[in-house]
């Protein structure tokens, strides 16, 4: 196992998770950020593991999911898994073509309190803007 393979197969025991090679691998593909379709995941972990299955990797993902290491969210039908845990706002920018999927940042203390006042506990927080982002200046990312 590599150094950084070492560290990921840590990250998932410290949140309960047996480190399985197939998770991972998936964690791994999620750890250099941005945001996938399972499919997509499972095109870069075959180059490495060439016997995994679609299935796998959706069964490694919703593990992680659960166990809180990895967030998604659905548009259009696809569920897209991201490695970000921190609030944000998903922004998916219709007027490119590759409807490309922009991370920004805001302060949701706001929504979680009114949520909470309201007596909802929240476990996770998803927020998916659909936007034209060509007169963004907000497209480092
Ligand atoms: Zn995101």
């Amino acid at each position: 196992m590599s150094l950084e393979e070492e560290r990921i197969a840590e990250l998932l025991r410290k949140h309960d998770l047996k480190a399985t090679p197939q998770r991972i691998a998936v964690m791994r593909v999620l750890l250099n950020g941005g945001h996938y379709t399972g499919e997509q995941i499972y095109n870069e972990v075959k180059k490495r593991e060439p016997s995994i299955s679609l299935s796998t990797v959706y069964n490694a993902l919703e593990a992680l999911e659960n166990s809180g290491l990895v967030r998604s969210f659905e548009f259009m039908g696809v569920t897209w898994y991201e490695a970000r845990l921190e609030p944000h706002v998903n922004v998916i920018c219709v007027d490119s073509p590759e409807r490309k999927i922009v991370d920004v940042d805001i302060n949701v203390s706001s929504i979680m309190e009114a949520l909470s006042s309201k007596g909802f506990v929240v476990k996770n927080l998803s927020l998916v803007a659909i936007a034209e982002c060509n007169k963004s200046n907000n497209l480092s990312s």
